[in-house]
């Protein structure tokens, strides 16, 4: 572990105590944060420091050494419209071996896929995705009132591919865009390539599929692949990734799309290219050559992640089999009351999931983060004799 890591682990273990007891959180007051509308509660800051956030599905550890560097050596250009970039685009063309035609920046994934819905929904068409999945795109997809067509999810929480093209079948005249999150959010399941072939191969070639691949760096399933090849063969296939995750940069707001130039020149008219600041273009360039901290920061995660899950399995509790820095624990009661519980005592977690009522989701932070959410999970809830409701 380098110097970076330690400092943040000390820095968490310092906040536990005064996390436990002091905290005085109003649970109904949130606010939604500009820039991805996530919830937040208001904090100052040095209440916010104590927090075990394990709301957010963020990286704990904060950039690594190389990236804080890039980004403190670019504050230079603070002033600037015209500064140099770093060369981001070129990078990330370069990282996946596509021409830099094929890549679209934003202020975050999160702006991509609000710019592909008002590029691809226009004139009364629909998006056809998994519920549950990913509700930031579906609030705005409701306020550009386009229409919604929701597959349910299979009993074990995958997505149901076989009837995500029927139902692109059933309503093709009128579908604007397909939406497919893997790993999904909240879920941490992943849609297989072989069920992404099947879905491509299954609808109408000119309907576009975004593929959210904002946690693929934390799979180790083999039968998971990227899509991104798939722009290359001139599929209607946006693929979106952000640095928000296992590069730590989710207060910078830097995220990508890979798609075709056509897809590409729909969107780009709704894009706002000038919201994405000088410090984080030099960020994304020094995250995506420190493939170094980025393993670190799996391996240590998918740890963690592993420890956490066996110890509820182990109280009684059902937990969704994860591919992803976080994970679904079914509570057996309305998640809500939960939430302001494990508030109470210091820790964040995940916010409610309409169609999952009594599934919390809990994102994977630090050894300490973790141990505070499990003593605080038995502190609130009773053990059960073995769980028998399925993953
Ligand atoms: N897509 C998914 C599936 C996410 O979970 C998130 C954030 O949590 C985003 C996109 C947006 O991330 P950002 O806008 O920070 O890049």
């Amino acid at each position: 572990m380098d110097e970076k890591h330690a400092v943040s682990r000390r820095r968490f273990v310092g906040g536990v105590t005064s996390a436990l007891g002091l905290l005085t959180l109003e649970p109904g007051r949130l606010v939604s944060q500009a820039a991805g509308q996530v919830p937040r509660p208001q904090t100052t800051p040095d209440e916010y420091d104590t927090l075990a956030k394990l709301a957010n599905n963020e990286n704990p550890y904060g950039p690594p050494e190389s990236v804080m560097k890039a980004m403190t050596g670019a504050f230079k250009y603070a002033n600037r419209y015209g500064y140099p970039d770093g060369g981001i685009v070129d990078a990330i063309a370069k990282h996946h071996g596509v021409p830099r035609e094929n890549v679209m920046l934003g202020a975050g994934s999160g702006a991509i896929l609000d710019v592909a819905g008002t590029a691809l929904l226009q004139d009364d068409r629909r998006i056809v995705s998994a519920e549950v999945s990913y509700d930031v795109l579906f609030q705005h997809v409701t306020a550009l009132k386009a229409d919604q067509i929701k597959v349910p999810l299979l009993p074990d929480f995958r997505q149901d591919i076989p009837a995500t093209i029927a139902a692109v079948h059933a309503n093709y005249r009128d579908v604007g865009m397909v939406y497919l999150c893997s790993p999904n959010n909240p879920t941490g399941r992943i849609v297989t390539r072989q069920e992404v072939a099947q879905l491509l191969d299954g609808i109408p070639s000119d309907v576009p599929v975004l593929i959210d691949e904002a946690y693929f760096h934390f799979v180790d399933d083999p039968d998971y692949a990227t899509s991104i090849p798939y722009v290359l063969e001139g599929r209607q296939v946006i693929v979106c990734r952000t640095f928000s995750k296992i590069a730590a940069l989710a207060g910078m707001r830097l995220g990508y799309c890979i798609a075709p130039r056509s897809l590409i020149q729909r969107m780009r008219p709704y894009a706002d290219g000038a919201a994405i600041n000088a410090i984080v273009k030099w960020g994304g360039v020094a995250a995506l050559a420190d493939t170094a901290s980025q393993a670190w920061v799996k391996k240590t995660t998918l740890e963690l992640r592993g420890k956490t899950v066996a110890a509820l399995r182990e109280y009684g509790y059902a937990v969704v089999p994860s591919d992803a820095n976080f994970f679904m624990v079914h509570l057996r009661r309305p998640v809500q009351p939960a939430i302001e519980e494990f508030r109470k005592r210091g820790v964040l977690v995940g916010r409610p999931f309409a169609g999952l009522p009594e599934h919390l989701r809990v994102s994977i932070g630090t050894a300490d983060e973790m141990s505070r959410f499990t003593v605080a999970f038995k502190d609130i809830f009773p053990a059960v004799k073995a769980s028998n409701d399925g993953p």
